[in-house]
């Protein structure tokens, strides 16, 4: 390994006597921009949010009481007396609208 060749990046350029220079704050940003692949894995990911943690097929249709948990879609949320994710016995079943 040859570390004789450092590359010194400290150097601090000092502009002197530049009054009439017009500075506009043109910083563009590329790296806020997402690129369509991160959309793509984010709306995979929060289409995985909505589906039923039981069948996987069905989008969640049930909040359940009182723990507020989002497990279950309409056919699996019908038969269930308790909450799939905390196990606790489900007071109310409340229809929710993703859309
Ligand atoms: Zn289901
Ligand atoms: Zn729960």
């Amino acid at each position: 390994m040859d570390t004789s060749k450092v590359e010194d990046k400290d150097i601090t350029t000092v502009k002197g006597g530049a009054l009439g220079s017009s500075q506009r704050s043109s910083d563009t940003r590329p790296d806020c921009v997402p690129s369509i692949e991160a959309l793509q894995e984010e709306n995979e990911r929060l289409n995985e949010k909505v589906k039923c943690k039981i069948c996987l097929k069905e989008n969640i249709h049930f909040v359940f009481m009182p723990c507020a948990h989002l497990v279950a879609c309409l056919p699996c949320g019908m038969t269930a007396s308790k909450c799939m994710k905390c196990f606790t016995v489900i007071v109310e079943k409340r229809k929710i609208y993703l859309e």
